[in-house]
């Protein structure tokens, strides 16, 4: 069981933590969205290898938030994108949610290098990497993401989140990038 997880964003204003023993997948994710964000925020140096997001996938109610809430931003790709939370005073990624908190998942974003998670176990959406990558592991990141959704429903904490209010809105409302922002955001290796 790996400790806790103590991240913060690159100005330190904003700092947050995945809990001791959070149970999860250590994943890269080469699609084009997890590819726009970054690049839309300018970060793609510290959030970017071969097109791939370093990513933890576990559930919202073992994110925890210790200071600088106030600066978090949230965008959308498009009307029906997941919720992609950043923060406002320097444009770091810090995690991507559905749009609404009955299904508990939470893919946290890792500077790329970061080791807590120690090796990645899948590589997903390869098609869409900047260099060749083997995608691997992808069914049982699936099933294992599904499966802990499932567990900590049944567990009633479902509502334990950071992200949402108790009536389910998101806590900051989320700023839907435009057409143009989005393709400008686009990798160039993508053509469609
Ligand atoms: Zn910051
Ligand atoms: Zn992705």
């Amino acid at each position: 069981m790996a400790d806790k997880c103590s991240l913060n964003c690159r100005c330190g204003k904003v700092a947050w933590h995945i809990k001791q023993g959070a149970a999860g997948r250590h994943v890269m994710c080469y699609c084009v969205d997890c590819q726009c964000e970054p690049r839309h925020l300018g970060v793609e140096d510290g959030f970017l290898k071969n097109g791939g997001t370093q990513i933890f996938q576990t559930t919202p109610d073992q994110f925890v938030f210790d200071k600088g809430q106030e600066h978090l931003g949230v965008m959308r790709l498009s009307p029906k994108g997941l919720l992609r939370w950043y923060t406002t005073c320097c444009n770091t990624p810090i995690a991507n949610t559905l749009p609404t908190p009955t299904m508990p998942f939470v893919g946290a974003v890792l500077p790329i290098g970061h080791d807590h998670y120690g090796r990645v176990s899948c590589h997903a959406n390869t098609a869409a990497a900047s260099s060749k990558v083997r995608q691997r592991g992808v069914p049982g990141a699936v099933y294992s993401m599904f499966w802990r959704a499932a567990k900590t429903a049944l567990a009633g904490n479902a509502k334990v989140t950071p992200f949402f209010n108790d009536d389910k809105t998101p806590i900051v409302t989320p700023t839907v990038l435009t057409l143009d922002q989005r393709n400008t955001a686009r990798p160039d290796t993508i053509l469609r």
